[in-house]
């Protein structure tokens, strides 16, 4: 993640910004004339409210305070089966809105004043039991920027499932296990999801507890085993080839290489960054597919289009890159300047 980094920051966008204040703090600040909010912050904080827009690590805290926590019933479940607390959530409130952001399962975009919209993490994307979310009309939109560089364009979902049942199919013809590989929440679930119909399918223990938190929450996902390290087992796995989904994402990790010892297992990733050259390689995998539950770049230039914002403030990733992407478009965007940087800018009270 870079730095958001203020840059030019006019008389006139202090100008629009005069009756809500935005700034990085703490994940980011949101000031209006009646009340205080912190989108995604990183520790408990005095703001009115905090929102959690979705149950990834690095966008959960554990809740203290006397902030009201805004997020949906499925993120406040998925982070307490992480082991963050966020204590008493709500999904609404006086002047906010929420909109599934089409990220992972209960991810939320948030509304605020009917003006600022902050995506969270999101995808624009129809992916298995996920809905794309293609953005909220605003005049400033804070958007998250991770693929925010020109070369980052994933292939057609169908493209993909098409390329890894063939590679599956390889492998199981020449009588080698796969493992697929993707972050235990969000990835393992759309894996689990389009590769459902081969046989047998083992979990491994990270990705059991988020299938089976997914079902319990109502995601139609068929009920896998979870894999086991026990002679019984082994011996089962020995017999023919199967699948298994996992969340390492190296090929040179200690489950990785001990189940290429035991089982000659073939190994693939599923991750946006795959687009790079060299990934595979450089990860030590046999195949990787670029699937993301991020927009790429041509999904970020087409939400701000559907946004059709007066002001974009770009947050994580390629954020000063895409920035300047949009001004060549027209859009008065930067990154999202942080507190200090406004404080030298405005007494704003
Ligand atoms: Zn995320």
């Amino acid at each position: 993640m870079r730095k958001s980094v203020g840059q030019k920051m006019t008389v006139a966008s202090l100008e629009s910004s005069r009756k809500i204040r935005i700034s990085s703090e703490n994940g980011i600040r949101i000031e209006t004339s009646s009340f205080t909010i912190a989108l995604d912050p990183k520790r408990a904080t005095s703001c009115d409210y905090s929102f959690v827009s979705h149950a990834h690590i690095d966008h959960v805290h554990v809740a203290a305070g006397k902030s009201k926590v805004l997020s949906s019933k499925e993120t406040t479940t998925l982070a307490g089966l992480r082991g963050y607390d966020l204590g008493e959530t709500t999904e609404e409130a006086e002047h906010i809105d929420l909109f599934d952001s089409g990220h992972i399962l209960g991810s939320k975009a948030i509304l605020i004043d009917d003006r600022v919209f902050y995506t969270g993490d999101i995808s624009s994307r129809d992916r298995a039991f996920l809905k794309g979310c293609k953005g909220i009309k605003c005049e400033t939109l804070i958007m998250e920027t991770t693929y925010g560089k020109s070369h980052y364009v994933f292939p057609e979902t169908e493209d993909i499932v098409r390329r890894v049942n063939a590679f599956i199919a390889r492998c199981f013809d020449r009588g080698r296990p796969v493992i697929l590989t993707g972050y235990p929440l969000g990835k393992a679930q759309l894996i689990s999801y389009f590769f459902e119909h081969w046989d047998p399918v083992y979990l491994h223990d990270s990705v059991y507890v988020m299938n089976s938190a997914h079902i319990d929450l109502g995601v139609d996902l068929r009920g896998f085993p979870k894999f086991e390290e026990t002679s019984a087992f082994a011996a089962k796995l020995g017999r023919g080839p199967w699948l298994m989904i996992a969340p390492m994402s190296s090929g040179r990790s200690a489950l990785a290489k001990s189940m290429r010892e035991k089982y000659n297992a073939a190994i693939a990733a599923f991750s946006g960054w795959s687009v790079d050259a060299g990934y595979k390689y450089r990860m030590g995998l046999d195949d990787a597919f670029g699937v993301s539950d991020h927009c790429d770049f041509n999904e970020l230039v087409g939400l701000v289009r559907y946004c059709s914002p007066s002001k974009v403030y770009t947050v994580h990733g390629f954020a000063e890159e895409f920035a300047g992407h949009l001004r060549t478009l027209g859009f008065d965007a930067e990154p999202l300047p942080s507190k200090a940087d406004l404080d030298k800018l405005s007494n704003y009270a």
